[in-house]
């Protein structure tokens, strides 16, 4: 059969203050693959994510990651069962060097895996190696994005939880970032991301889920969704 899922959440619910965002919401994403949370502003994908990775605590449902049920469990021991998690808003520290930045995110890996060093991103990334003593609030916008995402690899993570990567970047910085989420799914890496872009997931995703008012309301191969364009116009906004 099927292999067991890196991520399965099931009966997922979650609220800000009285306000329930997320209803009784189930996706699964399989070992190397990108799933895509697609879905209108507002739908719910960013809450999912920080429900996922415990940011935000969920009211009820399950969050199984590498078969153990995380939800509820504070985000940083999470982090340490190999779960990592880029915001939208791509924090990385102004006053460091690219290097100093990818430092600040190292994490030992878990027994027998080959742990990520500056050196192996920058085979990955060859245009972060040609900025690592470049400070980081000297970047443009995509190259901080980018930045954000090796720090992240630095944490030696399974499953990365990626918030609209491509937001606010020039169309060229996008197809580098398609690139780069191509570069870690070669590496093995799950990737669970969150997007508006379509044309962005269509290159990168294997599978789509699409979120409407906080629950699925559909799941599929990401040509079936390309490929239907009736689909696209009820739940996206295109
Ligand atoms: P977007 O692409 O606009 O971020 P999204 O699908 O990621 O959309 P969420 O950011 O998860 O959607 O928001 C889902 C709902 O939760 C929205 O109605 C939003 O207004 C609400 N919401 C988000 N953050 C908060 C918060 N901190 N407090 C209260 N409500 C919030």
């Amino acid at each position: 059969g099927d292999p067991a899922p890196v991520l399965r959440v099931q009966g997922l619910t979650a609220h800000y203050g009285r306000a329930q965002i997320l209803h009784d919401l189930r996706f699964s994403v399989a070992p190397g693959e990108v799933l895509v949370l697609l879905g209108r502003n507002g739908a719910g994908k960013t809450t999912t994510l920080r429900a996922v990775m415990g940011l935000l605590r969920p009211s009820a449902g399950e969050v199984r990651f590498r078969g153990r049920d995380v939800a509820g469990e504070a985000p940083f021991r999470i982090a340490r069962l190999g779960m990592g998690y880029v915001p939208e808003e791509r924090r990385v520290f102004a006053g460091l060097s690219v290097e100093e930045n990818l430092e600040a995110g190292r994490r030992p890996a878990r027994p027998g895996l080959a742990p990520w060093t500056p050196e192996r991103i920058f085979a990955l990334f060859p245009n972060l190696g040609r900025m690592r003593r470049r400070p980081g609030g000297r970047m443009s916008g995509g190259e901080q994005q980018m930045l954000a995402v090796a720090r992240t690899l630095m944490g030696n993570p399974s499953l990365v939880l990626l918030d609209e990567p491509s937001e606010g970047l020039a169309p060229i910085i996008v197809e580098a970032m398609a690139e780069a989420v191509l570069a870690l799914k070669r590496e093995g890496i799950t990737v669970l991301l969150a997007e508006q872009n379509l044309r962005f997931a269509g290159a990168v995703a294997d599978r789509a889920a699409i979120l409407e008012r906080g629950t699925l309301a559909w799941s599929g191969g990401m040509t079936a969704l390309l490929t239907d364009e009736a689909l696209r116009r009820r739940y996206l906004a295109v």
